[in-house]
């Protein structure tokens, strides 16, 4: 049996491995949402997480873009009527610039394997990735960046621009991660947002076994 990591454990096992989390607040009370909405710098995104949620944005979980507060109270509204079970209001700092997704899994055959391609919601439509097995040197992280379409935005394309040394150290991070964490099945970081100063994750699901 495997199980999906809870928002506060994947943030500590991410943080152990600098592995770079947009500024997010996971909480159940809306008057906390509430609270950390005027902490953060505008726009921000309010999600669900847990209670078995899986695809956020299928089930109508994600609102992008909120600058003020009668916005986010109604995404609360609209988050508490769609949302079932026992789940959390996640309220992160919006990035800008490239959608990449970097994965992982304990292959049965293979071992650990390290993933990196173009990502967002079309991740799996595209189906843009290199697959190596895990760790990799930085000469191989450095190679999978270029052996994917995403490889154009490290030169900058359409305004978005790949910060090449820093998702090379991502990369290689988030493969140290899958070797060392032997109870960790699978994970994906999905989307990776690079801009050129460097790279955030925004959405990060853990599966353990
Ligand atoms: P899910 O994959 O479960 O639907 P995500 O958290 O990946 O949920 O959000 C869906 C999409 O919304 C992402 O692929 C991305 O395009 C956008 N998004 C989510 N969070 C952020 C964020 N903090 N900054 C910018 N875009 C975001
Ligand atoms: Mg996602």
């Amino acid at each position: 049996m495997t199980y999906l990591l809870p928002f506060d454990l994947t943030r500590r096992m991410l943080s152990e491995y600098g592995l770079p989390l947009a500024r997010t607040a996971c909480t159940k009370d809306p008057n906390e949402v509430r609270w950390q909405f005027a902490q953060m710098r505008k726009p921000v995104v309010l999600k669900a997480s847990g209670g078995g949620i899986v695809h956020k944005t299928e089930k109508g979980l994600v609102f992008l873009s909120i600058t003020c507060r009668e916005q986010l109270d109604d995404c609360i509204r609209q988050i508490r009527s769609r949302a079932g079970g026992d789940y959390a209001f996640l309220l992160q700092e919006q990035a800008t610039g490239a959608e990449l997704i970097i994965g992982g899994k304990r292959d049965p055959s293979f071992g650990p394997v390290i993933l990196f391609g173009t990502g967002g919601i079309y991740a799996e439509l595209l189906d843009d990735v290199s697959v190596r097995p895990a760790p990799i040197s930085r000469k191989d992280a450095l190679q999978m960046l270029s052996e994917t379409h995403a490889r154009r935005c490290s030169s900058g394309f359409r305004g978005m621009f790949m910060n090449k040394a820093k998702m090379a150290g991502l990369l290689q991070r988030a493969s140290r991660f899958i070797v060392e964490q032997k109870g960790v099945a699978e994970f994906d970081f999905n989307p990776v947002i690079a801009s050129e100063a460097g790279a955030l994750i925004v959405d990060a699901r853990v599966v353990m076994f």
